[in-house]
């Protein structure tokens, strides 16, 4: 990995959210440019080598900063440094953004609802999303569905609302819907391929998935985004490839 490819970053922020997830932001080089959506590579130095892994963009791509959100991989070579992370540590970041996962890639079916499901530190490129006004003006329904294990996974929720308010103003299609798998005393505590499968989703939601006018994104655990986007397909919604059709994907590991 030549190092040319990456520039020096200083961190300006931690912040904790529980003893494994944490979120973190570093300076933004002028020169990084990155659509809503988008992933960084950030890399680290474990003793001479760079070990570099991918991570979306919470921020939106106005933001002066750039803010990431972080597990902790048990024994990940990475992440097991990085949980130290402190003010004014240095991080390194590829010049360039990566990663197809973001509202560009429609053409059809039109903007008319948008789906946004994650697991876990899935969230993040939705936060991007939802911090960029023409989201808000494309859209008229937007549904964020995030699932987590624990309601201490639960993460950004009242920036979700802060986002809400700010970028939604004058907005009334918006619903947060958060899932808690391992609480049964939560209002939706089953995977998103089962709430999908028994119509529970829709339900709390509102609104029926759509071949015609639905977009959903998928963002998190790699088994979920492969199972969710099995039961989307009984549903009759479609894979989006080259701008056409419903469902797009990113796994997040
Ligand atoms: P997670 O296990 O991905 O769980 C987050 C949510 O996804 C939970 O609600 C979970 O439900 C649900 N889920 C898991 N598998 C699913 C499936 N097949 N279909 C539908 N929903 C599913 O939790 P996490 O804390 O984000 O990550 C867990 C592990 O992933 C960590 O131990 C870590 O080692 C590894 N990992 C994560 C990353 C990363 O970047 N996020 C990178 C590398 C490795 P249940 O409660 O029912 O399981």
């Amino acid at each position: 990995m030549s190092i040319e490819k990456f520039s020096l970053e200083t961190v300006l922020s931690v912040h904790r959210w529980t003893d494994t997830l944490f979120s973190f932001t570093l300076t933004r080089p002028a020169h990084f440019k990155f659509t809503a959506g988008q992933f960084a590579r950030i890399g680290l130095k474990v003793g001479e080598e760079l070990v570099v892994r991918a991570y979306s963009i919470v921020s939106s791509p106005y933001d002066e900063t750039l803010e990431f959100f972080s597990i902790v991989v048990p024994d990940g070579a990475f992440t097991s440094n990085l949980q130290h992370l402190k003010v004014g540590d240095e991080l390194y970041l590829e010049k360039i953004p990566y990663g197809f996962l973001t509202l560009a890639r429609y053409q059809l079916p039109l903007p008319k609802d948008l789906w946004l499901l994650a697991t876990g530190t899935g969230l993040a490129p939705f936060l991007s999303m939802l911090q960029d006004f023409e989201t808000w003006s494309k859209y008229q329904h937007i549904h964020l569905v995030y699932s987590v294990r624990t309601r201490a996974e639960l993460a950004y929720v009242n920036r979700i609302q802060e986002i809400a308010q700010t970028f939604g103003e004058g907005h009334s299609g918006f619903k947060f819907v958060p899932v808690i798998t391992r609480d049964a005393t939560a209002d939706l505590h089953e995977r998103l391929p089962r709430l999908i499968e028994n119509g529970a989703l829709e339900q709390v939601v509102g609104m029926s998935f759509d071949p015609n006018s639905s977009h959903i994104m998928l963002c998190g655990n790699p088994e979920m985004v492969e199972d969710t986007k099995e039961a989307l397909k009984r549903r009759g919604l479609s894979m989006n490839r080259r701008g056409e059709g419903n469902i797009a994907v990113e796994n997040y590991w």
